[in-house]
């Protein structure tokens, strides 16, 4: 029997509901986390392709991370062992609604005028082309601030998730700066369109404007299944009803509103009503099973999460009871920390007890914001706990990763003038702006001559002094980038070795032929030897190499075939730009084995779980963020805050067996905003914290500390007690010495005696606030 069969039967009724509900309706899942939602919708798959015969290439599926895609397919392929004939799962079409879009639009950009060879603009691009759009309208000689760039591309971007070019854009007549901000946006869109570069919100927005003009691009598809359906916008609910147009509304979804995170790029919960009335008035039946026991957490955790929710949620909500399935029911932790070292250092100490039943590969430790983890490598270091972290943009702005990235673009593609004019002003000695200016102008002569533009052969004429201009000096450093860039490519045509073997060989030869590690240790050394810099350096640089040659096939090339190795490379600088949000340390493949305590944002822990949680850093100005604190619009503070409130949610319900959580009051180090003190985080002050179970600190104690645990956990009792309480608690939570001399007589003029003799940032214990 093949084992979908096996695992059907495995399913609960709800579940088992939703696997077999009829294909022509539409379906939607509406649960919390834990509930089985990813595993139904896989399952679903399994289904549509074994039992309904859909072939693999009909079906779409879009996941929020490269990582859970990988995950579904692994278990995909599970699942379809033992079915005749063999599917190949290497056809489904499945990803995130960005990579969908990209094949779609490589495939078939021509439609909307789109060269299928364009590359995609990261951040860094994306600013230079706003900072040059703004200086050349607004400021001749003044520079143009990095604020004012961030916030038009904040504006860009929202126009982009709304599926609004500029010409599209509804006039906000409150908005004095608007005609500015739609004259930025319609220049800004021009010069990607002139170097060939679609930023990441174009990778939706063109999309849809493809599929409307040109649906029959899917054709072919049978069935759409869209996982995390609450962190969609407009544009993929857009495109969502697009991929299904052809198969009249096959569709899929499954999500949780409490779980929607991602409103900073204009997620919209509210996409779940619109499906639903959209697809009702279009004639269809909406199912909508409903799924409540949960198979991941234990009955503390779930209580724990709801109450969060429940108490510090503001925007409505439907409250949830779900059904643990699980036996073991160790209480939810809370322990409070002088510093984040010492929190750091107690969570290395906590997991190398737990070692004696369970593996590294069980623990994860879940942070609000990627810089919290310094401290905590720093502890697992000193600790010898193997982990591996879950990247953000870090790794990506790396200098060198990035200068290694534009030298990457550069032998990809010709026209790629970004790529090439940060690599050389890096690296060839002399090259400044003024010559950089050179080229560019000559590479627009090209262009605006009707050509494609060729920086590539400019150079050698430069070089060769076909053009005047630059000296003796620069043309020797042109001619040695000329020759790196030359040789790279050389290699990629090579036909002995496997096309990974033959990406990896490319790349070392460019960081040794640009002198690259050298160039980069010379800036950044700054604090550490140059020798450590250079380690770093080249650790970071292995680890781009690695993440290049595992994203190409280890085959061997065979003779006398056609092959070259630089589509894969261009496949790569693509997938960077897509998954940059979920990037291993360590290659794909291995993480679940590798042995490693994960370290990871809350954003990059969507979707997974873990026997063994942390939640540290449980302070106000980190969870809830400094950010959403200071917002001083009310309204965009309420949903901010709701939102942190759901990502507090998220990090939780990630445990399956024991979660800890821990608030520090100050932090130590190399941190912005060190030695400030911080109060404990609003969202689980009160009842939250009634549910959880603090231990001893017998280490703490001595620095008089371990009482700051029982007022954090009993702060809501002291509100409004006697004086001798609010003392209690202001000495306890705000480090001024215990012994406090109680000789005043009324709470009132207790209160501000100790009112005026603290600093401003200190919380007030009567409202909570600081
Ligand atoms: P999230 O909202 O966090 O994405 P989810 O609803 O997608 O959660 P899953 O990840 O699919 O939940 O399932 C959670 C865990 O429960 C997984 O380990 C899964 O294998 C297990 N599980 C789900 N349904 C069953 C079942 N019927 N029998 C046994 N285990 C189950
Ligand atoms: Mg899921």
């Amino acid at each position: 029997m093949p084992v979908y069969k096996e695992v059907f039967s495995t399913l609960n009724e709800n579940q088992y509901k939703a696997l077999v509900t009829p294909t022509a309706n539409v379906l939607q899942i509406l649960a919390g986390p834990g509930t089985g939602k990813t595993r139904v919708i896989t399952a679903r798959v399994a289904y549509l392709l074994c039992e309904e015969k859909l072939p693999p290439e009909d079906v779409i599926v879009t996941t929020f991370t490269k990582k859970a895609a990988n995950e579904m397919k692994k278990r995909l392929a599970d699942l379809l062992r033992g079915c005749t004939p063999k599917i190949d799962l290497n056809k489904l079409f499945i990803g995130t609604f960005h990579s969908i879009c990209v094949r779609i639009l490589r495939s078939f950009g021509k439609h909307i005028n789109l060269d299928s060879r364009f590359k995609i603009a990261d951040d860094t691009d994306s600013k230079q082309l706003i900072k040059r759009v703004l200086q050349d309208k607004f400021s001749a000689n003044d520079k143009v601030k990095d604020s004012d760039v961030n916030e038009y591309k904040y504006f860009i971007s929202a126009c982009k998730s709304k599926a609004l070019l500029p010409g599209e854009v509804p006039q906000d007549l409150s908005d004095k700066a608007f005609e500015d901000h739609i004259y930025a946006y319609s220049r800004y869109q021009k010069s990607l369109e002139d170097n060939n570069l679609i930023d990441f919100d174009d990778c939706l927005l063109l999309a849809y404007k493809l599929l409307k003009k040109y649906p029959q691009a899917l054709k072919n598809v049978k069935h759409v299944l869209v996982d995390e359906f609450q962190d969609t916008n407009l544009v993929q609910l857009e495109l969502m009803y697009l991929f299904g147009l052809n198969c009249n509304g096959k569709v899929t979804v499954v999500g949780d509103p409490d779980q929607s995170i991602y409103g900073f790029r204009q997620a919209e919960a509210n996409n779940f009503y619109r499906m639903e009335e959209h697809y009702v008035r279009g004639g269809h039946q909406v199912t909508k099973v409903q799924l409540t026991e949960n198979y991941r957490s234990t009955d503390s955790i779930l209580r724990f999460a709801e109450t969060v929710m429940s108490t510090k949620q503001k925007s409505k909500r439907e409250p949830k009871k779900l059904n643990s399935n699980t036996t073991q029911n160790t209480p939810v932790y809370f322990d409070a920390y002088p510093t984040n070292k010492q929190e750091a250092r107690r969570i290395a100490e906590d997991i190398e007890g737990l070692t004696k039943s369970y593996k590294y590969s069980d623990v994860a430790v879940i942070i609000r914001s990627a810089f919290l983890s310094r401290m905590i490598e720093q502890e697992f270091i000193h600790a010898n706990i193997p982990y591996i972290i879950v990247h953000g943009r870090s790794f990506w702005e790396l200098k060198e990763v990035k200068l290694m990235v534009d030298f990457l673009r550069a032998i990809a593609s010709n026209v790629d003038w970004l790529g090439y004019s940060r690599s050389l002003e890096f690296v060839v000695a002399g090259m400044g702006a003024k010559s950089l200016e050179n080229i560019e102008t000559e590479f627009n002569k090209q262009r605006n001559q009707g050509h494609e533009g060729n920086v590539y052969r400019i150079l050698k004429r430069f070089i060769k002094r076909e053009m005047v201009g630059f000296n003796a000096k620069l043309r020797e450093g042109l001619q040695s980038y000329v020759k790196t860039i030359h040789k790279a490519r050389h290699i990629l045509k090579d036909d002995e070795g496997s096309m990974s073997e033959l990406l990896g060989k490319m790349f070392d030869r460019v960081v040794k032929d640009s002198n690259l590690v050298e160039l980069v240790a010379a800036k950044k050394s700054k604090g550490k030897s140059e020798e450590d810099a250079k380690n770093e350096i080249r650790e970071n640089l292995g680890e781009l190499k690695n993440q290049l040659v595992t994203f190409a096939p280890n085959e061997e090339i065979l003779e006398g075939e056609n092959n070259t190795a630089s589509p894969f490379l261009t496949q790569f600088l693509d997938s960077i730009y897509l998954y940059e949000q979920n990037h291993y340390k360590q290659s794909q493949e291995n993480d679940d084995s590798s042995g490693k305590v994960t370290i990871t944002t809350i954003h990059g822990a969507k979707g997974l779980e873990w026997p063994i949680v942390f939640v540290p850093g449980l302070c106000d100005g980190i969870l809830p963020s400094k950010y959403v604190l200071q917002e001083t619009n009310k309204m965009k503070r309420d949903a901010a805050m709701d939102e942190e409130c759901r990502c507090l949610y998220v990090a939780i319900t990630r445990a399956k067996d024991i979660l800890y959580l821990s608030y520090f009051a100050e932090t130590e180090g190399f941190y912005y905003g060190s030695g400030e003190r911080k109060p404990l985080s609003r969202l689980i002050r009160g009842s939250p914290l009634q549910l959880v179970q603090q231990r001893e600190h017998k280490e703490l104690s001595g620095e008089g500390f371990a009482s700051a645990n029982a007022v954090a956990k009993n702060f809501d009792k002291y509100k409004s007690r006697n004086a001798q309480q609010v003392v209690k608690a202001y000495t306890e939570f705000s480090h001024i010495p215990v012994a406090v001399p109680i000789v005043f007589t009324t709470a009132k003029k207790m209160h501000s005696k100790i009112m005026s003799g603290l600093p401003q940032n200190r919380l007030n214990p009567a409202t909570g606030a600081p």
